[in-house]
């Protein structure tokens, strides 16, 4: 049974790469959502937080999601990223849609194609930087051997200039670094999209502006799709494309 599961997931990925590659299904979109919707039922009440959300992103391409705090920003965020299933509408990444797939091979697409990055850095503040970084490749069992693991670890850590604080704890580094190592993190499994929930949001203007260089670094050099939630109007400007979100609708979208 478990073999059965490892078999599929690796076929998931397989095919997956295949269609990023050259597959019928590699157009230029990375993801797309389609009726994107959400209802949270609570004490409270019901909450409808998004409501039919629908757009493309392409490859390669830096957009950002802005808009009021409450506006259904991080909802979005996670269901693109897999951490949570619509009520309806659909997610579809490298052209699969993926909430038809198995828990398993959800989870796989999750470790292995998209990488996340959060406002409060979300580190393991008991253990080292290095060890924090290697984390997705030891959950995926996809990264090689110890020695392997650890080369790519500190070839990311160099590229985000902080190879000297490997064998740091976290919380010894500035909250600008430790973003940094957030960002390594979400390197690790090479993904090829990048999720980021107001990655500036717990920064100084010019640590935050440090910060969004980086994936914009990040995007035009290594060619890796990146969503970003922000608050910030003048960052949202420098991205490819800012997509306004109000009242869990599509309030505008327009490029930069
Ligand atoms: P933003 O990130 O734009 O600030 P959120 O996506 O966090 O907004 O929240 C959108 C709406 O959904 C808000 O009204 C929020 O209170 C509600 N919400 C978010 N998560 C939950 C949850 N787990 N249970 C109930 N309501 C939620
Ligand atoms: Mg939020």
């Amino acid at each position: 049974m478990v073999n059965e599961d490892i078999r599929r997931e690796n076929k998931v990925i397989t095919n997956h790469q295949h269609d990023l590659a050259s597959g019928p299904a590699a157009s230029a979109a990375a993801l797309k959502v389609e009726n994107l919707s959400k209802v949270f039922e609570s004490a409270a009440g019901r909450v409808l937080a998004l409501k039919k959300i629908n757009f493309t992103i392409n490859k390669g391409e830096f957009v950002s999601i802005i808009g009021p705090s409450g506006s259904g920003k991080s909802t979005l965020l996670n269901m693109i990223g897999a951490l949570d299933r619509p009520t309806f509408g659909k997610v579809f990444i490298g052209g699969i849609d993926i909430f038809l797939l198995r828990d398993s091979e959800v989870a796989s697409i999750r470790n292995n194609m998209i990488g996340f990055i959060f406002q409060s850095f979300n580190l393991i503040n008991r253990t080292t930087v290095q060890k924090n970084v290697e984390i997705p490749s030891i959950v995926s069992r996809n990264g090689g051997g110890r020695k392997e693991r650890a080369d790519r670890c500190l070839k990311i850590l160099d590229v985000l200039g902080i190879k000297d604080k490997a064998k740091f704890k976290p919380s010894s580094l500035s909250g600008g670094q430790q973003q940094r190592v957030a960002i390594a993190r979400a390197l690790m499994n090479n993904p090829t999209i990048i999720l980021a929930d107001e990655p500036t949001g717990n920064l100084d203007t010019k640590t935050g502006n440090e910060v969004f260089d980086l994936l914009k670094l990040l995007s035009k050099k290594f060619r890796r799709t990146i969503v970003m939630v922000t608050h910030n109007d003048e960052l949202s400007k420098k991205t490819d494309r800012s997509i306004y979100i109000r009242d869990g609708i599509v309030e505008k979208e327009v490029t930069n």
